[in-house]
């Protein structure tokens, strides 16, 4: 099992990269001074890591509330994506380009393909590839990619992806495509782990925030982590930032955990990697 510790640890990447196990995510946080203050209250409240996307709007406001929060920027790992419009070789370096100059850096800690495209994610890819070669990057890596996705990928990849950030909760666990990351050194990294809300409507984690004492986003964050799962919950409201990531204080038991697992129903709350339209 991959070690936890506290809200500054870390899980290994492949190419020896430390990422911050628990990020603040930011979709849909406004552009300005609500990721600018989202983004410096996770910081100052020891959060190390920021996920955001080009297509969120946002990057000049995290880059922001960066520098506002006066952290050294290598004591950040940022993380962006390239959006589906800009896949293909040429556009995926400008659009990289494009994201530093919003973000105010020059470089990224982790640049992801947001979706699968088909045959056109390889050029993507391969412009990944040179930027991180380049040193542009620290790591790179996709998101939304099915097994099937990667397969195909990796026929033609001369890296391998670090990261595969999924949806990734108790109603959808995918542990088969988990197990085929670990498989290749490829961290699983959960996005909505809260289910965009909808986790706290269920009974089943209601009586595990009763049995441990926590909050049911405590619960749910905790299980991410002890799965070896990377997880960025958004908030935009200071006190759940801060409570989101008191994660370090307890530790839910196997028989929780595989409680949790059994809670997978294959549903999603976002859209399906195979069959999206955007
Ligand atoms: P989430 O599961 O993190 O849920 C966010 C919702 O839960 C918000 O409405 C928030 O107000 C609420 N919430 C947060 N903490 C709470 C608390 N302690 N108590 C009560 N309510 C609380 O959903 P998300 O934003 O979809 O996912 C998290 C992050 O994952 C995003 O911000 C984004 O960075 C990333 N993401 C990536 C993709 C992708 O395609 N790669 C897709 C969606 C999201």
């Amino acid at each position: 099992m991959k070690k936890i510790t506290d809200l500054q640890g870390a899980f290994e990447l492949h190419n020896g990269v430390k990422m911050p196990y628990l990020g603040l995510g930011v979709y849909l946080s406004k552009d300005g001074n609500e990721v600018i203050n989202a983004v410096k209250e996770a910081l100052n409240h020891g959060y190390r890591h920021i996920d955001t996307a080009a297509i969120y709007k946002n990057e000049e406001g995290v880059g922001a509330g960066i520098r506002e929060s006066n952290m050294d920027r290598k004591d950040v790992f940022l993380v962006s994506k390239v959006w589906n419009t800009d896949q293909g070789y040429d556009t995926t370096l400008k659009a990289f380009d494009a994201s530093l100059e919003r973000l105010g850096t020059d470089y990224l800690d982790l640049y992801l393909i947001h979706w699968p495209k088909g045959e056109i994610s390889k050029e993507t890819w391969r412009a990944l590839e040179k930027l991180y070669k380049e040193k542009r990057v620290r790591a790179i890596g996709v998101s939304n990619f099915l097994k099937h996705h990667l397969e195909d990928l990796l026929t033609s990849a001369e890296i391998v992806p670090m990261v595969n950030q999924m949806e990734f909760h108790p109603y959808l666990v995918q542990q088969d495509l988990i197990e085929f990351c670990n498989i290749k050194g490829i961290q699983y990294e959960a996005w909505s782990p809260l289910m965009q809300g909808n986790i706290f409507d269920l009974d089943v984690m209601k009586e595990l925030a009763a049995k441990y004492n926590k909050t049911i986003a405590q619960i749910v964050l905790r299980w991410d982590l002890q799965k070896g799962v990377v997880t960025i919950p958004k908030s935009s409201k200071k006190e759940r930032i801060i409570a989101n990531s008191d994660l370090f204080n307890f530790e839910i038991s196997e028989e929780d955990v595989k409680l949790l697992d059994g809670l997978d129903v294959g549903k999603r709350f976002g859209p399906d990697p195979d069959n999206f339209d955007f």
